[in-house]
């Protein structure tokens, strides 16, 4: 956290810079690089796009530098012989992805991109039949996860239109309530064949309660799985004691794993051993020993591997590695603590400045991000970046969102985003 030159002195920074010097958790910002500010006070931006791409670890560079050298120095053998053998390397992420989201080490497999692994999830897990046929996301999900589940409606025959249930807020608030899901479930489970909501709402920032919706779900009779993009490396995860079906996680958001790097995939325990069920195949989701034998038929080994397709691409994990390793070494509880120190700490000044946060203001019911009402979203949050180095995200019409990553994010970036916003909404 470098701040050279006539930084401004008012009670705010100091505020938050004997917060910064006095955390338990001290920041990891050393670790990361951030990028510059555009000139005024602060030679680095404060940062608070990390639930969009994460910043870059200074290890990562060394790490992917390993891997070319490697290719260089060995040719093919650098699938056995390598510093990190590649027919292997995914194995390294295994145990520190499951202690991430609450899984079993079998439970858990590195691979692909998110909505690749939304649908190799749903080839296995939406089995539309009889009138069970719907598939139940929430109004604000991403749009590739309605893009995603209205094409497999499609593939199975069916009318997106009345096979796409959207969970909507009651009128006039922002969030759903668990209540509503479950009397919604209680009510017309019977049709439910799929439940896939956001872990945390990327747009709203509220954090679901999955252990309650994950039962409600399953009580159903449907499959339950979870798009957990913007809950990893965000907020603790019991995936495995919650039960749901299955998850899938990018790595490029909290988990700075860079931009498109590879994404996390769970299938719980109670699925790994089911040779019956249908997935689509691979041969990097038959078992090791007999991979490079080309047996003609598949051998699924009885973990979330199963559901690989093709060997992975060795530079894209890389980062992802570097990027388990930091969060294993400082671990979630320690993690979310500092996160809603942060979070609390920028909701009050955010309150003070008057404002409009739509994220829900109980700290258990948000991860980091604090989603803000402006008019004209996208020239605030440029105007945040060129004139305050402010980096924020603006989703078009009227939210701009910030979250404080507590990893790198600090009190005082905190401090500088509500000067900034306070500059930006008085002279709107
Ligand atoms: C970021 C995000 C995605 C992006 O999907 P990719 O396949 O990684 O491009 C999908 N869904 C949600 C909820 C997201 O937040």
């Amino acid at each position: 956290m470098s701040t050279p030159g006539p930084a401004p002195v008012t009670a705010g920074a100091d505020e938050a810079r004997r917060l910064d010097a006095a955390d338990p958790l001290p920041t990891l910002r050393g670790e990361f690089l951030v990028p510059p500010a555009p000139g005024g006070a602060y030679a680095e931006a404060a940062y608070f796009a990390g639930n969009s791409l994460g910043l870059q670890p200074r290890a990562t560079a060394d790490r992917i530098a390993a891997e070319l050298a490697d290719w260089a120095r060995l040719g093919v053998e650098g699938h056995t012989q390598g510093r990190r053998p590649w027919v292997d390397y995914h194995e390294l992420l295994r145990e520190p992805a499951a202690r991430l989201v609450g899984a079993l080490p079998h439970e858990v497999v590195a691979m692909n991109t998110l909505t690749v692994n939304l649908h190799l999830m749903m080839a296995t897990f939406y089995r539309p039949a009889g009138e069970r046929t719907r598939i139940v996301i929430e109004d604000t999900a991403f749009p590739s996860d309605s893009y995603a589940v209205a094409s497999q409606a499609v593939h199975h025959g069916l009318d997106p239109a009345a096979t796409v249930v959207r969970l909507r807020p009651r009128d006039g608030e922002e969030h759903l309530r668990t209540e509503d899901v479950r009397a919604f479930l209680e009510r017309e489970g019977r049709t439910v064949a799929l439940l896939l909501l956001g872990g945390v709402n990327y747009l709203t920032g509220q954090l679901m309660d999955m252990e309650a919706i994950t039962a409600a779900g399953r009580a159903a009779g449907a499959a339950v799985g979870w798009d957990l993009a913007h809950a990893a490396g965000n907020v603790p995860l019991r995936l495995h004691d919650w039960g749901a079906d299955f998850a899938a996680w990018c790595t490029y958001k909290y988990l700075n794993g860079g931009p498109g790097s590879v994404a996390g995939c769970f299938v719980h325990e109670r699925h790994v051993r089911d040779a019956a069920l249908p997935r689509l195949s691979g041969w990097w989701g038959t078992e090791r020993a007999g991979r490079f034998a080309m047996a003609p038929d598949i051998a699924p080994p009885p973990t979330a591997d199963a559901w690989q397709l093709s060997n992975p691409p060795i530079l894209a994990l890389a980062p992802v590695l570097v990027s388990y390793e930091i969060f294993d070494r400082v671990g979630m509880p320690a993690l979310r603590a500092k996160s809603e120190r942060l979070t609390g700490h920028l909701a009050r000044r955010f309150a003070e400045i008057g404002a409009d946060v739509v994220t829900p203001a109980d700290p258990a019911r948000r991860g980091a991000q604090l989603s803000v009402r402006v008019a004209g979203a996208g020239a605030a949050a440029e105007r945040l970046a060129r004139e305050h180095g402010v980096i924020a995200d603006a989703r078009e019409p009227d939210i701009v969102r910030f979250a404080p990553a507590p990893l790198y994010s600090t009190f005082l970036d905190c401090h500088r985003a509500a000067e900034a916003l306070a500059a930006v909404l008085r002279e709107k």
